[in-house]
């Protein structure tokens, strides 16, 4: 029988699903336990993990059984993807599954920010009732650049369209829109920094991306824009982020995903709550109902590949 080992969290009617098709091993902690799981990785055909699971080159070598790997999320950047090549191992995302929980997060983010409800929050619960001091904003016709235009891009792109923003997107590899993306202006990164009110990213993390936002990027940004990272930390340098608010260059931020997560403690500590800012834990992509959809397509999608 197929031998499946799942070593992070997945919805229980999908492991139902998977458990009346295959030999299961579920242990939700087992991505903390790395001797382990390198021993016991060679008796098994499929693995399925989300994105604190390191399937790095050390497991893999172990994992002479291994023909497939189910992510439950999108980033493949705790995969060596390469290798699995090599192995000739199959490497599953749950593409889209996650898509409209991060739209409705980018788009909830920016209203608050834009209307600067992190620091009338701050200022109410403190006493300081600041009615007047705070100004705020509203993102009709306001502009959202998408820096990477894939599948959540995309998605971004669409529920922007619908909440009145001017849609500019930025995708080196992408030449041209589709018809049905008329609405959407095809732009470089430099207009991006010139025109957008909001810079939202959305690309993988890779030797290409890492700190493709820095210090110099930020000098560019002409309309104080608020930034949205929910692609990879990394992607962003956030010192130099902090560094741009405290100098007025951006008015605001939403950091879901950070160079270290859990969040370091130099990081935070740069961070006060008076500041126009959301931070969230990885959350972005996750929601009740993303749950069920991603682990749904991914046993359906082992179920396919085994069969
Ligand atoms: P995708 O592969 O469909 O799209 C990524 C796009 O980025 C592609 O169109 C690609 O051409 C583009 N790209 C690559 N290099 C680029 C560059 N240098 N500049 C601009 N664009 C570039 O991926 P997706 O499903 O849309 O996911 C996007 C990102 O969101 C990934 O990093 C993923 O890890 C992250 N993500 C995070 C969460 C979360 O919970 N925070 C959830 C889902 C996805």
């Amino acid at each position: 029988m197929v031998k499946i080992l799942i070593t992070e969290f997945i919805n229980q009617e999908s492991l139902d699903d998977l458990n009346n098709t295959f030999e299961i091993n579920f242990d939700e902690k087992l991505w903390e336990k790395k001797e382990e799981l390198k021993e016991i990785i060679k008796d098994y055909d499929g693995l399925i993990v989300r994105n604190k699971t390191k399937v790095n080159k050390d497991i893999l070598s172990s994992a002479n059984n291994l023909k497939f790997i189910g992510r439950l999320g999108v980033g493949l950047d705790n995969i060596d993807t390469e290798f699995c090549k090599t192995k000739n191992i199959h490497v599953q995302p749950a593409t889209g599954m996650n898509a409209d929980s991060v739209a409705e997060y980018v788009i909830s983010s920016s209203m608050s920010l834009i209307k600067k409800i992190p620091m009338f929050h701050h200022g109410t619960v403190k006493g300081d009732w600041p009615r007047t001091t705070i100004k705020s904003s509203e993102i009709n016709k306001k502009c959202i650049g998408i820096v990477g235009f894939g599948t959540i891009g995309r998605k971004v792109a669409d529920y922007s369209l619908k909440n009145g923003l001017n849609v500019l997107a930025y995708d080196p590899y992408i030449k041209k829109l589709d018809d049905n993306e008329k609405n959407y202006k095809l732009s470089s990164i430099e207009e991006i920094f010139e025109d957008a009110d909001i810079i939202s990213l959305h690309l993988p993390l890779t030797e290409e991306t890492k700190n493709l936002i820095n210090k110099s990027s930020f000098t560019k940004m002409k309309k104080q824009p608020i930034i949205i990272n929910t692609s990879r930390g990394s992607v962003v340098n956030e010192n130099d982020l902090i560094d741009a608010y405290n100098q007025n260059l951006i008015s605001g931020f939403a950091l879901d995903v950070f160079e270290n997560e859990p969040i370091t403690k130099d990081l935070y500590e740069r961070i006060t709550s008076e500041m126009n800012c959301i931070l969230t834990p990885h959350i972005s992509g996750v929601t009740t109902e993303s749950n069920i959809r991603v682990s749904n397509f991914i046993v359906k999608k082992a179920i396919d590949f085994f069969k």
